[in-house]
């Protein structure tokens, strides 16, 4: 499946970005111009591969001369590949059929780390996304940014070891962080969320850390990418990837990409306000969400039974039951209201709460289906995701494996 990559920043797609100072005379007018023009194609090849040159100029809006010319300028640097497309369709004519660009992708394996508000998940995987060696740790992510970009180094060396592979062997890595990411500045958007990264610039603390060029984007945006990579929504192009943890995000994939928003922070349902009295946020708010629902909520209100929300056993205790249904409701009426503006196929719940059995999807579905209009309530699917809490891990590897060459400088 072709997926739109959650880009952030990343010190390799740097070099494919727009300047950002104008142009001071004439030389550097037309050496931009030509940088535009190639950052204009790269980025188009990357996101309609494989294409045509035909296409290319059609998209474009340039000439075909123009086109072919830098389409052999980046083949001869080998930036791009071309490769025999397939004939036979229909008005194509009788002529051979044209040859496909794609950007290059390098041999070697890539790395992913999943940061959540508690945790921290490094995986190695070969160049196919094969995982190849798996950890993880618990720790306040949230308020010891240090320690948590110190482990993230701490165990890709652990992974690296047990896989057998170096560093070396590293050619490209993405990292999900639990936080909205303002996409013009690469860093965490909120002075609240995620408070101790507010000042930090995530891709240069991991590149500092573990040598690796890092591409970064949001938990949940990768929760997305790991459904349409590696789980439930392969065949969708319509649907909304909820995290529910310790927080609770949402990615929004719409017509088969996935929409940022114009600052990159779309998605953030965990701060809607459904109290004004409830309990204060994260955020500075009260009542939102991510206050009133949450894993560390349901520990709290099971913790007099001495239910733990991660033992499985534990949540077939009918208080449980009765408790995560309820937390299920509560986020379906979110939900719900994003399924009347967005009608997606489907609705796909990940997280430790998804986890923690049947009864919180069922929840949601049950508010969905009571609230939201009947067109979208019973068009959508509310499903629990069957990738065991590694959605985003995984959708973190999916990012770096689509990662492509990096483009040398214009
Ligand atoms: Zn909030």
């Amino acid at each position: 499946m072709s997926v739109t990559l959650p880009l952030v920043a990343t010190t390799s797609n740097r070099g494919i970005a727009f300047p950002e100072t104008p142009p001071s005379g004439a030389a550097d007018q037309s050496s931009n111009a030509h940088a535009l023009l190639r950052a204009h194609l790269l980025t188009t090849i990357r996101d309609r591969a494989p294409v045509s040159r035909s296409e290319l100029s059609r998209v474009i809006g340039l000439p075909r001369s123009t086109t072919t010319a830098l389409v052999a300028e980046l083949l001869r640097q080998g930036v791009i590949t071309e490769a025999p497309g397939r004939g036979g369709g229909a008005g194509s004519g009788s002529g051979r059929p044209p040859t496909l660009l794609s950007l290059r992708r390098p041999d070697g394996l890539v790395a992913g780390f999943d940061f959540g508000h508690r945790h921290l998940r490094v995986a190695v995987a070969s160049d196919e996304g094969h995982i190849l060696a798996e950890e993880s740790i618990q720790l306040d992510v949230d308020r010891r940014a240090a320690a948590a970009l110190d482990w993230a180094h701490d165990l890709l060396s652990a992974v690296l070891d047990r896989a057998g592979v170096s560093l070396a062997d590293v050619r490209s890595a993405a990292a999900g962080i639990p936080a909205p990411l303002n996409s013009r500045t690469g860093r965490v958007g909120s002075p609240t969320i995620l408070a101790s990264w507010a000042d930090l610039d995530p891709v240069e603390e991991l590149r500092h850390r573990t040598g690796l060029n890092v591409t970064l984007g949001n938990d949940a945006a990768f929760g997305a990418l790991g459904e349409m990579t590696y789980g439930a929504a392969r065949d969708l192009t319509d649907f909304i990837y909820v995290k529910a943890s310790h927080g609770i995000g949402a990615a929004l994939v719409l017509n088969g990409r996935l929409y940022r928003g114009s600052h990159g922070m779309a998605g953030e349902i965990g701060h809607t306000q459904i109290d004004p009295s409830g309990a204060w946020c994260r955020c500075g708010n009260r009542g939102c969400l991510e206050a009133t629902v949450s894993i560390d909520v349901v520990r709290r209100q099971l913790e007099p039974l001495g239910l733990d929300p991660l033992n499985s056993d534990d949540m077939e205790h009918p208080v449980a039951t009765k408790v995560l249904s309820q937390s299920g409701r509560t986020v379906g009426v979110v939900i719900a209201s994003l399924c009347n503006t967005l009608n997606p196929e489907a609705v796909i719940l990940g997280g430790d709460l998804a986890s923690a059995g049947d009864h919180f999807t069922a929840g949601v579905r049950d508010s969905v289906r009571h609230l939201a209009q009947p067109g979208p309530a019973l068009d959508t699917a509310v499903i629990a995701s069957n990738l065991q809490n590694r959605a985003e891990l995984l959708g973190a590897v999916a990012c770096a494996v689509a990662t492509p060459y990096a483009a040398p400088p214009a």
